[in-house]
């Protein structure tokens, strides 16, 4: 199926049941990513999670009997573009919340889901602490470390560049342990859990990525997520789901074309040259092809279990494909909007760096094109994207 660049997606995938209750919130409740507020833009956006988790939000992709929606792939791809159109930091942090829960709710044990699903999918935020300041993409050596004594595991290191850092009630840590990489659960209460600044990035600053440490933190041994050296499939969930940053890229990209066509009205140039008409218009059929893109995948992703074909693959090259496009609009939008466009006042600059930050967020652009190249070359097309 194919959506033209302004269409309203439910119409042609009746299966988008949040429809009403995410325009409402978009149009009367979100704190938009306006002038009034680009002072204030290093800010986290406290009010718009909390708007979010009013409506249910939180819980989009968390099973009902955990306090979820329950929802699928399309109605959260439809809710973050939605989202992002008009608050990009607001919207990567609550994708990232939802792959945290859905990992929670796809890997941890009964105890775990009825201890925090609930918490993160109606109150609070979850995050994901896995990224040091020496460590990207390739995780084989992490300084975070951890042992188990007595049945307790004692975390020590610090992680960066969390999204939502001081802001989550549980903090999904990957760390070294003598059997392999481990995943555990630190509650915001952990008496050894300390909070950094926010990183000072370049764009989505409201995600208050930042860096968190742990000194000899304290976590009971039913707060490990999987076994030990065995948290590849738990990474994988991720990919299996079809959510990725690439959504925020598309609902970037729905903004900044939104903000050029009033600019290229207001300033007469759309009416005055046939060239301005024509950049617009081929801006308007990239943003066609990125939302058919991603929704065609959401739609997979949502198929019953036993008839959807795998998605790592697809779901790792729809986030290169639609933040790189997203980065390209933003760029061009500005060129062709002029001065009006290269002025922080109109937002365009805002959004081409919030257009970047997805692109090097994980996985990192030049790590997708990485595990496409190696998938080529063993002629075996599914993802090599992680081995941990
Ligand atoms: C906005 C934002 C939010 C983030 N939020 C989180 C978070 O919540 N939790 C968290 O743990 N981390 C988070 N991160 C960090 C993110 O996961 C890392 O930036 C990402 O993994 C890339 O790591 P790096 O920037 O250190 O680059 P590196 O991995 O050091 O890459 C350096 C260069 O090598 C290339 N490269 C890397 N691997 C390969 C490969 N296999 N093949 C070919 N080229 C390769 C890259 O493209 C890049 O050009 C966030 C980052 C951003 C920008």
């Amino acid at each position: 199926m194919v959506l033209t660049w302004d269409q309203d997606p439910r119409e042609l995938y009746p299966g988008i049941k949040i429809g009403e209750s995410v325009r409402s919130l978009v149009s009367d409740q979100l704190i938009e990513h306006t002038d009034e507020i680009r002072s204030r833009e290093g800010e986290f956006p406290e009010a718009n999670i909390r708007a979010l988790a009013d409506c249910g939000l939180l819980g989009m992709k968390t099973p009902p009997e955990y306090g979820g929606l329950g929802l699928d792939t399309l109605n959260v791809t439809y809710a973050i573009e939605q989202i992002a159109r008009v608050a990009p930091a607001t919207a990567f942090v609550l994708l990232l919340h939802t792959l945290t829960c859905n990992r929670l709710a796809g890997a941890g044990t009964e105890e775990q889901k009825r201890k925090y699903l609930p918490r993160i999918s109606c109150e609070t935020l979850g995050a994901s602490a896995w990224s040091e300041s020496g460590v990207g993409a390739d995780k084989s050596v992490l300084n975070t470390k951890a042992y188990r004594e007595n049945g307790v595991w004692h975390l020590s290191g610090q992680k960066a560049f969390c999204t939502g850092a001081g802001h989550a009630g549980v903090y999904m840590v990957m760390t070294d342990t003598t059997e392999g990489k481990g995943f555990f659960l630190v509650a915001d209460d952990n008496p050894a859990l300390r909070i950094g600044a926010p990183m000072d990035s370049m764009g989505l600053q409201g995600t208050h990525s930042g860096a968190l440490s742990l000194d000899n933190a304290l976590v009971p041994d039913s707060d490990r997520v999987g076994e030990p050296g065995q948290i590849g499939p738990i990474i994988n969930l991720d990919m299996q789901s079809g959510l990725h940053s690439g959504i925020v890229a598309t609902g970037i990209a729905l903004g900044t074309f939104g903000r050029l066509l009033d600019i290229v009205k207001a300033n007469n140039s759309f009416e005055k040259y046939e060239s301005v008409r024509v950049r617009v218009s081929q801006l308007a059929s990239s943003l066609s092809v990125m939302r058919t893109h991603a929704y065609a995948l959401a739609a997979m992703a949502s198929l019953p279990a036993q008839s959807r074909p795998p998605t790592e693959a697809a779901t790792m090259s729809a986030k290169l494909f639609l933040s790189e496009s997203a980065l390209q609009m933003t760029t061009d939008a500005i060129a062709i909007a002029g001065k009006s466009g290269y002025l922080r006042e109109n937002g365009l600059e805002r959004l081409h760096r919030d257009a970047l930050g997805i692109v090097i967020a994980a996985p990192i652009n030049g790590q997708i094109l990485g595990s496409i190249g190696e998938s080529l070359r063993q002629t075996d097309r599914s993802s090599h994207l992680y081995k941990v």
